[in-house]
């Protein structure tokens, strides 16, 4: 049997070697044959930088992560994540792939409603070898000091997660995708639940926590007052 590790043990993905975190070159995506492709413009961004992409509602901002994430594959043009492209790997090895080297806030958080908030922060770990090795000092340490610098008070940490208002939801799993420290970070629209002073103060916890853990982040809003805080900015126009 092939051992499905082989591919992410390469040290490719080592930050010594490559410095690029992502690279999309002339990609296209259709959804179906009713709609027009959506066609994306060259992105690069290198290891420990972060990204805010914006662009109206229908832009394609949402299937960039999903293209990014690996969950779907581009129809022309070439994705590379860490020195990776993405459609050279079966859909078994782009899963590892994403457990090992990705953390993703969804829009809707998508936390496991049955954990606890604890185990929720500590589910990428137990979904990898990697992560739980780069988890310091342990998962359930660094579980709790991401908790702590997102302001979630240790009285919440062993209740299930369904039990936190919706800002506090947000804050656990942004911690879900950090822990471990994930090459890469992809946030879609996080705070759009949020009201202004939450959602900066959200965000600046969000960059300072992955600056710390050296990871790459691609954050998705259509509010352009997000831009400022971010090394690199992009619009994504509605093409179909
Ligand atoms: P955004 O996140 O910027 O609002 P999306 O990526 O969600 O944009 O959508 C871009 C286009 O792709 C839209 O025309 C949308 O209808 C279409 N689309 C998105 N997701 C799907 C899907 N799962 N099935 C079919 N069409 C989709
Ligand atoms: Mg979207």
């Amino acid at each position: 049997m092939p051992d499905m590790n082989s591919q992410t043990d390469l040290p490719a993905y080592s930050s010594t070697i490559t410095r690029e975190a992502l690279r999309v070159s002339q990609v296209t995506f259709r959804w179906d044959q009713s709609q027009g492709p959506i066609a994306f413009p060259e992105i690069t961004l290198n290891n420990g930088e972060h990204l805010f992409l914006r662009g109206p509602s229908g832009s394609g901002k949402s299937t960039l992560l999903s293209l990014l994430g690996g969950l779907i594959l581009p129809d022309t043009g070439k994705l590379t994540l860490l020195g990776e492209d993405l459609a050279s790997l079966t859909s078994g090895q782009r899963d590892r792939f994403r457990a090992d080297h990705m953390g993703v806030i969804f829009q809707q958080f998508n936390l496991v409603p049955y954990l606890t908030t604890l185990d929720n922060v500590m589910l990428p770990c137990r979904l990898s070898r990697k992560r739980r090795a780069r988890a310091l000092p342990t998962p359930e340490k660094e579980a709790e000091s991401l908790l702590t610098a997102l302001g979630i008070p240790p009285s919440h940490w062993h209740r299930r997660v369904t039990g936190l208002s919706v800002g506090q939801q947000q804050r656990v799993a942004a911690a879900r995708a950090l822990t471990g420290g994930p090459e890469l970070i992809l946030a879609d629209e996080p705070t759009s639940a949020l009201d202004s002073d939450n959602r900066d103060r959200f965000i600046e916890l969000l960059l300072g926590l992955a600056a710390e853990k050296h990871s790459s982040v691609v954050f998705v809003s259509h509010d352009q007052s997000l831009a400022a805080r971010f090394d690199h900015q992009l619009a994504l126009e509605v093409t179909q």
